[in-house]
């Protein structure tokens, strides 16, 4: 494969098969970025950028970084902290939430981690739950395991589990209860600490240029709306925009049509006032880029 990848181009690992695979391509998508793929999901290329694209299982992508054989990639942050690599966080990239959880069966007596002073803990991540009750002053045995964790308790493995969860359903299903959060991660695009290569590092701060405004964009979304004259002072206080809102008069005296960005987290919220102070035709757009 390596006489496949141009070594003018900056090489970019995701997730082979998995949670973020489909998130990360779509990120690349939003970026305006254009990737024909091969049919067997191995390699990629950029269409309209210098960029190669490998898909990788996702606990090798820290290291294939790190070595800088490959120069960035995308992978959620439990596993660079787990693996304890040596590379740059650049960005993190608001997908692949989810928190590694101690979890016991339901009907267990242990209630809290104390109660799982010089027990066995089942785990993928045996470094982030060594640290975790090191500093906690727990003494555990811990039993490292690549699949299948949730098993452990039932098959008498371990009296605990330390694994990952967004929803929780998954240890509900296993009979598990939660105890205690350990780390919080999400996806974030790594790249190697040191590039000698300025035209590289260039195409490396482009590419997280472009991954910032498709971020942003998904953000915001551009309204425009007709308002009362008189009414316009209170609209820009609670519709600020991203420096104040564009305001053009309408043909309709005492009226003004006002075109601002609001943040999707309390677009609800702030369409409704709008609404009750008098705001009308109010029409929301996605934004596609937005550069700060
Ligand atoms: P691979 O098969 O590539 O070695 P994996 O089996 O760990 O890896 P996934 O289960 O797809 O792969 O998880 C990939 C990443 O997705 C995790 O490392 C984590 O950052 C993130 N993630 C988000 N939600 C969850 C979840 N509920 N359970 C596990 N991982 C999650």
């Amino acid at each position: 494969m390596k006489n496949r990848l141009d070594s003018n181009n900056i090489t970019l690992a995701i997730q082979k098969k998995g949670r973020l695979t489909q998130y990360s391509i779509d990120l690349l998508e939003k970026a305006g970025l254009v990737i024909d793929t091969d049919g067997q999901k191995l390699y990629a290329k950029c269409r309209n950028f210098p960029l190669d694209i490998v898909f990788i299982r996702d606990e090798d992508i820290p290291y294939l970084v790190e070595t800088g054989v490959v120069d960035i990639g995308i992978v959620g942050n439990n596993v660079v902290v787990e693996i304890n690599a040596l590379v740059d966080t650049r960005l993190p990239l608001d997908f692949g939430y989810c928190r590694l959880v101690i979890a016991v069966q339901n009907d267990s007596s242990v209630s809290s981690i104390r109660d799982l002073n010089n027990k066995k803990i089942a785990t993928s991540y045996p470094r982030l739950v060594s640290q975790y009750l090191q500093k906690k002053k727990i003494s555990v045995e811990i039993i490292q395991l690549n699949g299948s964790v949730e098993l452990s308790p039932a098959l008498n493995i371990a009296s605990a589990i330390a694994d990952l969860t967004s929803t929780g359903s998954t240890l509900a299903i296993s009979d598990l209860r939660i105890i205690e959060t350990l780390f919080e991660s999400q996806a974030v695009l790594i790249s190697q600490k040191k590039i000698n290569n300025n035209k590289k590092q260039r195409l490396i701060d482009n590419l997280v240029f472009r991954f910032q405004a498709a971020q942003n964009a998904q953000k915001y979304k551009y309204i425009m709306m007709n308002a009362p004259q008189d009414k316009l002072k209170q609209i820009i206080t609670m519709v600020p925009g991203l420096k104040s809102p564009t305001v053009t008069p309408l043909t309709t005296k005492g009226w003004v049509s006002i075109q601002t960005a609001i943040q999707e987290d309390a677009f609800w919220e702030k369409i409704q006032k709008l609404k009750q102070i008098g705001a009308s035709g109010i029409i929301a757009l996605p934004i596609e880029k937005l550069i700060t």
